[in-house]
């Protein structure tokens, strides 16, 4: 079983400011998007699957992601993917697992 709340994956739910911008400050510093084909420059942070980064202002198309070669991917065990463009993994998270839960 995953040390990882199934929806809040980065535990952010449970922590202070300060932590809370620590860990950002983690996702975002390790984050593979500018190296990503999809990746287009010009957002502010980078780190899409992090919950208040939010999606790209500048990618509109979705060409391949390659989240899942990522140390956070892998870290905190995540499990979408296109972050820039369909939201956050808890976003993700929330809108499909969180509707096949409530289904069941
Ligand atoms: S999982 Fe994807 S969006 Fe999240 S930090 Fe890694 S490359 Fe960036
Ligand atoms: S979230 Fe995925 S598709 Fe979007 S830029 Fe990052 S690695 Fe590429």
């Amino acid at each position: 079983m995953s040390k990882y709340d199934r929806l809040d994956r980065f535990g952010v739910m449970d922590i202070d400011k300060e932590e809370y911008e620590r860990k950002q400050a983690y996702v975002i510093k390790n984050c593979k998007c500018p190296s990503c084909p999809t990746f287009v420059p010009g957002d502010a942070l980078t780190g899409y699957c992090f919950p208040s980064i939010g999606t790209s202002d500048n990618i509109k198309a979705e060409k391949d992601c390659i989240c899942n070669t990522c140390p956070v991917y892998k870290e905190y065990e995540l499990n979408h993917t296109f972050y820039c463009t369909r939201c956050s993994q808890v976003c993700q998270a929330l809108k499909i697992e969180g509707a096949a839960a409530h289904g069941n």
